[in-house]
C-alpha cells in the first residue's frame, strides 16, 4: 500500500505521489488574526500536523507554508461588510497592526502547546502586498477582471469550470440569489482589490495601479503559495468551510494566472461542533484552548480527543469526551513510562500502523492499535519502542513525558535529611522521631535502592 489521501477536487481517495519526489510542497490556510483562535480552528491545525508528520514518516521532505491573514478578510463572504481586522481593532481599542501581532503570537504559542510542528515558512498577507498586486495585474492582463465603484472583481463567468472543487450549482446559486450584488455581475464574482471607502480612514491601505485600497482575501493565498511553493504544488489544505468560496476562488485565480489548479491534492478537515453547530469566532460563543487548561486539562488531551475521530468526520465537543480523552492519554502515558527504556520495535505492529496511517490518516484505528499494544504480551522494551514509533505521527511527545513529581516542601526535605543523618549515626530515637514528624506533616519516607524518597502520604 502507499499513502492514500482523500482529494476534495477528485471527490475520492487517491494514492499520493509527490510532483517532485522526495519533496512535498504543502500549503495550509492560516488564521485570520482579528481574535483568538478557538479549539475548532485548532482541530484543523492538528489534522494538518498529522498530515505533515505522516508525509515525513513516509520518507518525504515536506516544505510546509502557512499564511497569516492580517488584512482583507471581510465579515461577509459576498465581499461586503467590514474588514475583520478593522472591526477587531474597534472591539479591542488596539490598532489593526497591534491585534495582528498579538493574535499571531498567541496562535503560534498554542500550536507549540499542541505539539504542532512549526511550518518552514510563515507568511503574512501584509508583507506580500506587492506580490498580490502583481497577481491581480496578471489576472487583469489576461482579461478576467472588471471594475466597479468599490473594487476590481474577478469575472467568474470567464471560466467554464468555475466552482468545480465545490461542485457548485452556479445556475441554482444565481437563481436563488437574494443578496444585493451592487455592481457585481454575478453572485460568484469576487473582489481581487477593494478600494478604501471615501468616508472612512482605513488603518491598512496601500497604493495600487487601480487606486488606494487593500487586497481581497483570496488573492493572498494564491500569490503567496505560488511564491513559496510554485504555481502547481502538491497539497493545499484547510477547514471544510474553505471549499465553496475561498479555495474555489484561489483555484480560479490560479487558472487565470498560471493555468493550473494550484495544488494537485486539496484536503479539508471537518468541523468541530458544539451543540450541533459549527464552532465559530464570529458567533462569539467559542472555547479557547485556555478554557481547557483552566479546567486542569493538558492541551495534549485536546490533541488526543481530535485523533479519536477521522479528520473528515464532524466531531462534537463535550466535556465528557474531553474527560475520556484525559483518562485515556494518562493511561497511555503511564503505561509507556512504566515500560522503561525502548528496545527494538515490533515489525508486525509497525506494518499494521503504517497501513492505518496510509488509509487516509486513520488515527482512530492507530489509537486502537496503541491499546492492542498495551494489552499484548510483548516485552516492555518492545512495546515502548513500538509506541514511540507510532508517536512520530500521533505527536503526543511520549518520549519526553514523565509523571510530575509533586513538589516536596523544603522543611519536609530538611526533616528527611535529618532522619537520614540520624540513621547513618545509628541514632534510632531521632530517626523515629523524624519519621513521625514527617508523617504528621502528611508525608512519608520510602527507602529505595537509590536512597530515601519523600512522597505525600496516600490518604
Ligand atoms: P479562520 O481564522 O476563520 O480563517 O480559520 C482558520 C482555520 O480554521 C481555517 O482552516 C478554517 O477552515 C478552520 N475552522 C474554522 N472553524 C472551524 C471549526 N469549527 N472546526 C474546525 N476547523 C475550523
Ligand atoms: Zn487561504
Amino acid at each position: 500500500m502507499t499513502l492514500h489521501l482523500f482529494d476534495t477536487y477528485a471527490r475520492q481517495e487517491r494514492p499520493f505521489a509527490p510532483l517532485e519526489p522526495p519533496k512535498v510542497r504543502l500549503y495550509a490556510c492560516g488564521p485570520t488574526v482579528y481574535n483568538y483562535q478557538h479549539i475548532g480552528n485548532y482541530r484543523t491545525y492538528i489534522f494538518e500536523d498529522v498530515l505533515r508528520r505522516a508525509l515525513e514518516y513516509c520518507g518525504y521532505e515536506v516544505h510546509h507554508v502557512v499564511n497569516i491573514t492580517d488584512v482583507g478578510h471581510l465579515t461577509s463572504d459576498a465581499d461586503t461588510g467590514e474588514d475583520k481586522m478593522e472591526s477587531g481593532s474597534r472591539r479591542t481599542g488596539m490598532t489593526a497592526w497591534e491585534i495582528a501581532e498579538l493574535y499571531t503570537r498567541d496562535f503560534q504559542q498554542k500550536l507549540e502547546w499542541l505539539n504542532v510542528l512549526a511550518p518552514h515558512v510563515w507568511c503574512r498577507a501584509t508583507d506580500h502586498i506587492d506580490d498580490q498586486i502583481a497577481a491581480v495585474a496578471q489576472i487583469e492582463e489576461k482579461g478576467y477582471t472588471y471594475r466597479t465603484v468599490d473594487g476590481i472583481y474577478f469575472d467568474t463567468s470567464r471560466l467554464d469550470d468555475y466552482g468545480y472543487l465545490a461542485r457548485l450549482d452556479i445556475a441554482g446559486l444565481q437563481g436563488g440569489q437574494r443578496v444585493d450584488l451592487g455592481e457585481k455581475r454575478k453572485v460568484t464574482d469576487f473582489a481581487l482589490w477593494k478600494f478604501s471607502p471615501e468616508d472612512e480612514q482605513r488603518q491598512m491601505e496601500w497604493d495600487s495601479p487601480w487606486g488606494k485600497g487593500f487586497p481581497g482575501w483570496h488573492i493572498e493565498c494564491t500569490a503567496m503559495s505560488a511564491k513559496y511553493l510554485g504555481s502547481h504544488f502538491d497539497i493545499h489544505c484547510g477547514g471544510e468551510d474553505h471549499i465553496p468560496v475561498h479555495h474555489t476562488n484561489e483555484i480560479a485565480q490560479a487558472q487565470a494566472c498560471y493555468d493550473t489548479r494550484l495544488a494537485e491534492f486539496w484536503l479539508h478537515g471537518a468541523f468541530l461542533q458544539l451543540d450541533g453547530e459549527k464552532m465559530s469566532k464570529s458567533s462569539g460563543d467559542f472555547l479557547r484552548l485556555e478554557s481547557l487548561v483552566e479546567k486542569g486539562y493538558d492541551p495534549l488531551v485536546y490533541r488526543f480527543f481530535c485523533l479519536g475521530a477521522r479528520y473528515r468526520a464532524k466531531l462534537s465537543f463535550t466535556w465528557e469526551s474531553i474527560d475520556g480523552a484525559a483518562t485515556a492519554l494518562n493511561r497511555l502515558r503511564s503505561a509507556a513510562h512504566g515500560w522503561g527504556e525502548p528496545g527494538a520495535a515490533d515489525e508486525a505492529c509497525i506494518a499494521q500502523f503504517k497501513e492505518r496511517v496510509e488509509d487516509d490518516l486513520n488515527m482512530p484505528r492507530v489509537l486502537a492499535l496503541c491499546w492492542d499494544l498495551v494489552a499484548s504480551d510483548l516485552p516492555d522494551a518492545v512495546k515502548k519502542a513500538t509506541l514511540l514509533h507510532f508517536d512520530q505521527v500521533m505527536g503526543f511527545g511520549l518520549a519526553e513525558w514523565a509523571p510530575q513529581e509533586e513538589e516536596i516542601p523544603a522543611e519536609i526535605q530538611a526533616m528527611a535529611a535529618k532522619r537520614q543523618q540520624a540513621r547513618t549515626d545509628k541514632d534510632w530515637a531521632v530517626a523515629d522521631q523524624m519519621r513521625d514528624e514527617i508523617a504528621a506533616a502528611g508525608y512519608e519516607v520510602e527507602d529505595t535502592p537509590d536512597g530515601p524518597r519523600v512522597r505525600p502520604l496516600k490518604s
